[in-house]
């Protein structure tokens, strides 16, 4: 790391569109350098314009042929977009997954549009805590439109999708279907539904699933997810996703939900690494602790207040 320019300078060549200089600022966030500190400070000031969209759904279902799709559409409209495809499950990481796909590859040359792929290394509690960092970077690089895409659909997933602005539920018949999505908790955090591979005759039977479940719930939040029918591979109905996204974002700045959410992720935030200091600290102390408390010398409450207080 010797010969890395520093973050400051790095910061500026990435705001100025230094592709590699932001790769390298996105490197520094996942390693959990000891830099990123000083990074995130820096770009703090340039951060909160960019709008955050999630989306998650199955293996399989269409997420990558529907950000490609996405991307185009945005670029259409004159928009810089960001892509972080998020994998709890894989051990990789760099940019090479989702570069690699060729559905994507026509938005290569295109330096208004970034993708980079995140893992999780095994530690799914970094990935958590790289997130939010990476997506702080993009913002402030002036990236308008940051998409999430997450995959899989359990409750790692489902986390990391909730660090949007805005979720999308991706569904596809035979995979990833209603019933499946009900049991990750998906439904509760989506804000719209796609259901996707319309070209196939089951997809309007996983609109009536997907419609019969919601009517189960409560939609308390002023916000009723819309369900929409796409073709990704074709492109048909994305202008919809595109209208219905807009749509959400209007609403989620008009109703207050925005700050709304944004604070409650921010709270999430400071808390997971309030937590995470703690919880080293007490590594270091804990031990002597806890033999004083075993031997009888010293009650377990005093023990707790000694961690705190001398932290
Ligand atoms: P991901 O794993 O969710 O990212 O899914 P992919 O985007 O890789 O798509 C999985 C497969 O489904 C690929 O072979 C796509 O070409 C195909 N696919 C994606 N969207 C559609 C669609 O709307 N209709 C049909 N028939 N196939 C699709």
């Amino acid at each position: 790391m010797a010969d890395t320019p520093d973050p400051k300078t790095e910061l500026d060549r990435a705001l100025a569109g230094d592709v590699r200089a932001l790769a390298r600022l996105l490197s520094l966030v996942e390693d959990d350098s000891p830099r990123m500190r000083e990074v995130v400070r820096d770009l703090l000031p340039k951060t909160g314009q960019a709008r955050i969209i999630g989306l998650t759904g199955a293996p399989g279902v269409g997420k990558s042929t529907m950000t490609g799709a996405l991307i185009a559409a945005e670029r259409a409209a004159g928009r810089r977009v960001a892509v972080l495809a998020v994998d709890p499950t894989s051990p990789f990481t760099g940019g090479a997954l989702l570069g690699d796909r060729i559905r994507m590859q026509e938005h290569a040359t295109d330096e208004a549009v970034f993708i980079r792929s995140m893992a999780s290394r095994g530690h799914l509690g970094g990935l958590a805590a790289a997130t939010p960092q990476a997506i702080r970077v993009l913002d402030a690089a002036g990236f308008e439109l940051i998409i999430i895409e997450t995959v899989g659909v359990g409750q790692a997933e489902v986390a990391i999708a909730s660090l949007a602005d805005s979720v999308a539920v991706l569904l596809a018949p035979g995979m990833g279907d209603a019933i499946q999505a009900a049991k990750a908790g998906i439904l509760e955090v989506a804000d719209l539904f796609v259901v996707n591979k319309a070209d196939k005759p089951d997809a309007q039977q996983v609109v009536r699933d997907l419609r019969n479940m919601l009517a189960l719930g409560t939609a308390e939040k002023g916000w009723k997810a819309p369900i929409i029918t796409t073709t990704a591979t074709t492109g048909e109905g994305i202008a919809e996703l595109v209208t219905r996204l807009d749509d959400h974002w209007a609403w989620l700045r008009e109703s207050g939900e925005l700050q709304r959410r944004r604070r409650a992720r921010a709270r999430e935030e400071i808390t997971a690494l309030a937590f995470a200091a703690l919880r080293d600290h007490m590594d270091n102390r804990v031990d002597e602790l806890a033999a004083r408390v075993a031997d009888g010398t010293l009650d377990p409450f005093e023990a707790a207040d000694e961690i705190l207080a001398r932290h």
